[in-house]
C-alpha cells in the first residue's frame, strides 16, 4: 500500500471512529457544524484535493472525482459520483477543465461551490510562457485532449496559484463551517507557508542558469515558466491521438540545438515515446516534469510539495542551474 492510500485508509478508519462519536453523543441530528460530523466535500483532481485535504484536515471527508492514475481530461463521471456533487456540502473544481464535472455542476447545482476558474485567472494557452517559435493555433487543438477552449488550465503549477486556491478554500469552508473558521484559517496558513517556501526555492533555484528554454511532452509548465522567467517548449498535446507532426518533431530538435537543451521532459501519466524519440536522435538525456494531474507509484513523491521538488530539482539539473 503506497503512503496516499494508507492516508486514505487512516482517513476513512478517524471517519467511522468520528462518526460513532456522533451518534453517541449528538441525538439531536444537528448541521454540519457539531461535533463529529464532517462536511463532505468532492475534488475534481489531485492539486484541489490537495489543498482541501491541508485546509480540512479531519474536518471533512475528502473524495476526488478524478482517480489516482487517470488523465483527468480523460474523465467521465459515474452516476455516483454526478449524485454525491448533490449532497456534498462544498464542490471544488475549475470550470473550463474537465468537461463531464462542468457538466455535472450544472445537473447537481452543489450548495456550495470553489470555481478555481474565478480564483486564478486564466491565461490565454498561446501566452502563458509559450515559446514564441510556437504556431499560433496549434497549441490549443494539439492540447485537444483538455477541454478548456484555447485557455491553459494548468495554474496549480505556480505555487503562488496554489495559495489563492488555499484561501479561497477556506473561507468557504468557514462560510459552511462557521463553527471551524479558526481550524481552517491556521490550517490554511500552515499550507501558504509552505507553499511559499516552495515559490522561494524555485525563485531561487532558477535564478543563475546556463539556459531558459525547456522542452516537454506536454505543455503544462506555462504559469511554471511565466513565475520564474524560463521558456517552455511543448512537442505536442497529451491525447494519444494528437500526435506531433514530422515537422513539429524537425522544428522542436532545430530548437532544441539551438537553445543547447540537454533533457527532452516526458511526465508519469502519459507515453514518453515521442520524448524519447526525440532526444534519441539528439542524444538528449530524458526525464520527468510530473504536471501534477494525479499521483501513483512511479511519481517523484507523495504529494504536491514534494513533486514540485523533484519538478525544481530536474529543471536545475537540466538547465544547468547553479
Ligand atoms: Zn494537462
Amino acid at each position: 500500500m503506497n503512503q496516499l492510500a494508507r492516508a486514505a485508509t487512516a482517513l476513512a478508519a478517524s471517519g467511522i471512529l468520528l462518526a460513532t462519536t456522533a451518534c453517541g453523543t449528538s441525538s439531536t441530528g444537528a448541521g454540519a457544524g457539531s461535533e463529529g460530523d464532517r462536511l463532505k466535500v468532492v475534488t475534481a483532481f489531485y492539486p484541489l484535493q490537495y489543498v482541501a485535504e491541508q485546509v480540512a484536515g479531519d474536518r471533512a471527508e475528502i473524495t476526488t472525482l478524478t482517480a489516482p492514475g487517470s488523465e483527468p481530461h480523460d474523465l467521465e463521471l459515474t452516476a455516483k459520483q454526478v449524485a454525491s456533487l448533490s449532497s456534498a456540502d462544498v464542490v471544488i473544481y475549475q470550470k473550463g477543465f474537465q468537461a463531464s464535472v462542468d457538466k455535472a455542476v450544472d445537473q447537481a447545482q452543489p450548495k456550495n461551490v470553489v470555481d478555481v476558474s474565478t480564483v486564478v485567472p486564466l491565461a490565454a494557452s498561446s501566452e502563458a510562457g509559450e515559446h514564441e517559435h510556437e504556431h499560433e493555433g496549434e497549441s490549443a487543438e494539439e492540447h485537444a485532449g483538455h477541454d478548456h477552449g484555447g485557455t491553459d488550465p494548468h495554474v496549480w503549477l505556480d505555487p503562488q496559484n496554489m495559495v489563492k486556491i488555499s484561501q479561497a478554500v477556506s473561507s468557504r469552508l468557514s462560510e459552511v463551517d462557521a463553527e471551524h473558521a479558526a481550524t481552517f484559517k491556521t490550517q490554511s496558513e500552515g499550507l501558504t507557508a509552505q507553499l511559499t517556501q516552495l515559490d522561494k526555492s524555485f525563485e531561487d533555484g532558477l535564478k543563475t542558469c546556463q539556459r531558459k528554454e525547456f522542452i516537454t511532452s506536454h505543455a503544462a509548465f506555462g504559469y511554471l515558466a511565466k513565475a520564474y522567467g524560463l521558456t517552455q517548449i511543448g512537442i505536442s498535446g497529451l491525447a494519444a491521438e494528437s500526435d506531433p507532426s514530422p515537422a513539429r518533431i524537425a522544428e522542436v530538435q532545430k530548437l532544441a540545438k539551438e537553445h543547447g537543451v540537454t533533457t527532452i521532459f516526458y511526465e508519469t501519466l502519459v507515453s514518453p515515446a515521442h520524448a524519447k524519440a526525440i532526444a534519441g536522435d539528439l542524444k538528449l538525456k530524458t526525464d520527468v516534469l510530473d504536471p501534477l494531474e494525479g499521483i501513483t507509484d512511479q511519481s517523484k513523491g507523495d504529494d504536491y510539495i514534494s513533486v514540485q521538488r523533484a519538478n525544481l530539482t530536474a529543471l536545475q539539473t537540466a538547465n544547468g542551474c547553479k
